[in-house]
């Protein structure tokens, strides 16, 4: 068989990092759920399970860097290591076990093999996750806030501290699976670990359940939460606050808090990514003679001015810099988009509608520019169809 090191494709220096870095990656490539029924990756997957179990134990591997794999064949001076063995692995059960006790614990691990892989593990249920929704005003969501949330969450039972039974015989040793929490099971050519049926992997059977709890090691209570919101924050980000789900079953590790942000929405402003948007109705006059706006802001003293020049048209938008949404991501805001929207007036009086009509009389194609050039498209429109 071939040099440990080779078969795990480092090098003699290798850091325990790398090692297992290395043995992920090969692991993955040829590991029995993604290669059924194949004999050469079985083969493959048990001895680089092998080279992994002593390279990545400090002892083992010196043993192994003096002596080789000799070392552990019984013969040498650590026969204490046979399970290592130089003879190689003989079943699937020690590869795979091998395999668990590198990754089982891992967060990813589940993504590795879907959540049945997280079963396999045999490790006591993680908690629940819980996801609410949490409304707040655009002007928080610009500033940034600080929320407290109410939640009713399984918490460890104090009566029995989690332990599910308050008496000293009150859990005993799981017979099916000897405690381990996990049996092996075959399946086709392989023998795969599975979540021991009888203890649901907790490798115990509580006969004298806790009272306080029914023997569930949990209980339900009231409990506050406090939580920032960061400024610039939009509709459907959520935040979340881990380990503020439910305790699991036994006093297993809680499952997290996911809070979903609803923005609410303004009065007048509007939200564009981190742009605020903002339609400001003016007068025919105040666009045509020029004018001066107060406009609210969430910045500076509560408003800022914008001047709106002579002749200004209907739709143009002015840009007030950094009066946006702070960026999510740090450094720099969005702006203040201002669009300017000319209201033509109604119910006009007399006098005004006489004014207007004596102003009608003096107009000429350049007090227009846009009229002139249209009319002049039209011109050329028809002479040539
Ligand atoms: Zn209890
Ligand atoms: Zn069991």
């Amino acid at each position: 068989m071939a040099d440990y090191y080779e078969v795990l494709g480092i090098s003699r220096d290798a850091t325990q990092e790398e090692v297992k870095k290395a043995y992920r990656k090969r692991a993955l490539q040829f590991h029995p759920d993604r290669n059924p029924g194949d004999p050469d990756a079985e083969k493959k997957f048990k001895e680089i399970s092998e080279a992994y179990e002593v390279l990545c134990d400090d002892k083992k591997r010196q043993t192994y860097d003096r002596y080789g794999k000799d070392a552990f064949s019984g013969a040498g001076p650590s026969a204490g290591y046979q399970q290592g063995g130089g003879a190689g692995y003989a079943s699937m059960e020690e590869a795979l076990r091998t395999f668990m006790g590198a990754f089982g614990g891992e967060p990813y691990f589940e993504d590795m093999f879907g959540m049945r892989g997280g079963e396999e593990v045999g490790r006591r249920q993680q908690g629940a996750s819980k996801r609410i929704t949490v409304s707040i005003s655009f002007a928080e969501a610009i500033s940034g806030v600080d929320k407290e949330l109410s939640l009713n969450n399984f918490v460890v039972c104090e009566s029995c501290g989690g332990r599910r039974t308050s008496s000293a015989q009150g859990a005993r040793r799981c017979g099916r699976c000897g405690g381990a929490g996990q049996v092996f099971e075959q399946r086709g050519f392989f023998s795969m670990s599975m979540t021991c049926p009888q203890c649901h992997g907790e490798g115990q059977q509580i006969v004298d359940p806790c009272p306080a709890c029914q023997g569930e090691g949990r209980v339900k209570a009231k409990r506050k939460v406090h939580f920032h919101v960061p400024p610039g924050i939009d509709t459907g980000m959520r935040l979340k606050l881990s380990g503020y789900g439910d305790i699991g079953v036994g006093g297993a590790l809680p499952g997290d808090l996911f809070v979903y942000i609803k923005v609410e929405s303004h009065e007048i402003f509007e939200r564009q990514g981190n742009d605020i948007t903002l339609d400001l109705p003016v007068t025919m006059s105040e666009a045509t003679l020029g004018c001066k706006k107060e406009i609210p802001s969430f910045t500076h003293q509560g408003h800022c001015k914008i001047s709106v020049p002579e002749g200004t048209q209907s739709g143009k938008v002015f840009r007030v810099k950094g009066e946006g949404f702070p960026s999510l991501q740090g450094g720099g805001r969005g702006d203040l988009l201002v669009r300017i929207v000319v209201e033509t007036p109604t119910e006009l009086s007399s006098r005004q509608r006489q004014l207007l009509e004596e102003l009608a009389k003096t107009e000429t194609a350049e007090n227009f520019p846009q009229r002139k050039a249209f009319s002049e498209r039209l011109k050329e429109f028809q002479t040539t169809h």
